[in-house]
């Protein structure tokens, strides 16, 4: 009996992380990086950038390749997938995470801000895949892995602007995953709980403890916990997973 045991690394997939200089993303461009993908680190400074993909290829030996993007802006976007393409040909992963937020009671919210917060989180979060998409199409293969949050499906007070955020990315997600099934590309989300990174090293000093009340497994998640579920959904093993939404949260979402 034959048996094709689909592979479980990244091996020389070509891997576009948004939002890599730091935090998850970096996290997660390394973790991809370190099961063989070549990897493309982007943010809004490109000093950042470089200095990320550097630390990645040193640590890893893969290759990585650092850009600048404003993930809100089309122009941007379409800039940065044609360098992609005329310097690789083509898109296997797409981990779409930059992402922001601001916590506030809703009648506090500048309408700026709460546009600031949607525009990057979910409008971002569209424009990419959206470009990458069709890319994607024309292959007739790819995955794309939307980070949302436990906020995607949970409601706390002062995330008036980021849980509707998270929210819209887990049904564009969806959407996506339909749209895009019968071109063989794959549309799943991961919704992390609470994460140290730089967006919350001043919030988890303050309320660790209510946290970890809410955390089954009792401690906070660190930014190599989604290591193993991106790269998972980046590889050929979740050939026949779409429009998924896997929670990293502790346990939080199964209370
Ligand atoms: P960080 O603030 O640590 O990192 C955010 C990254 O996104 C940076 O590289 C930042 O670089 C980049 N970024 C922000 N805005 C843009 C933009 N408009 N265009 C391109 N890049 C941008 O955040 P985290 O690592 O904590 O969060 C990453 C993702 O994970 C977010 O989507 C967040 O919602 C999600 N998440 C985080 C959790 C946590 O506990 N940390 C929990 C659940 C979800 P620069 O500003 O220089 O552009």
């Amino acid at each position: 009996m034959e048996i094709n045991v689909p592979g479980m690394d990244v091996k020389d997939k070509v891997a576009v992380v948004t939002g890599s200089s730091k935090g998850i993303g970096f996290a997660m461009a390394y973790g991809l990086a370190y099961y063989g993908a070549k990897v493309v680190v982007l943010s809004r400074n490109i000093d950042e950038s470089k200095e990320a993909a550097e630390t990645i290829s040193d640590d890893t030996g893969a290759e990585t390749f650092a850009l600048k993007c404003d993930v809100t802006k089309k122009e941007e976007v379409e800039q940065l997938i044609d360098t992609i393409l005329d310097k690789y040909g083509r898109i296997d992963v797409l981990v779409n995470n930059a992402g922001r937020n601001i916590r506030k009671n809703l009648e506090e919210y500048t309408e700026e801000e709460w546009e600031g917060v949607i525009e990057t989180n979910l409008k971002g979060v569209f424009l990419v895949a959206q470009a990458v998409t069709k890319v994607m199409k024309e292959q007739k293969h790819g995955k794309i892995i939307n980070i949302s949050s436990i906020f995607g499906s949970v409601a706390m007070p002062l995330q008036g602007a980021y849980a509707p955020s998270k929210g819209g990315i887990e049904q564009l997600t969806r959407v996506m995953a339909q749209e895009l099934a019968p071109y063989n590309v794959n549309v799943n989300a991961v919704a992390p709980a609470y994460i140290k990174t730089p967006m919350t090293a001043e919030f988890l000093e303050e309320k660790s403890e209510a946290i970890l009340n809410n955390t089954p497994l009792n401690r906070l998640g660190e930014r190599e916990d989604l290591m193993g579920p991106v790269v998972f959904l980046a590889s050929d093993s979740s050939a026949y997973v779409t429009g998924h939404i896997l929670a990293v949260d502790g346990g939080w979402l199964c209370r």
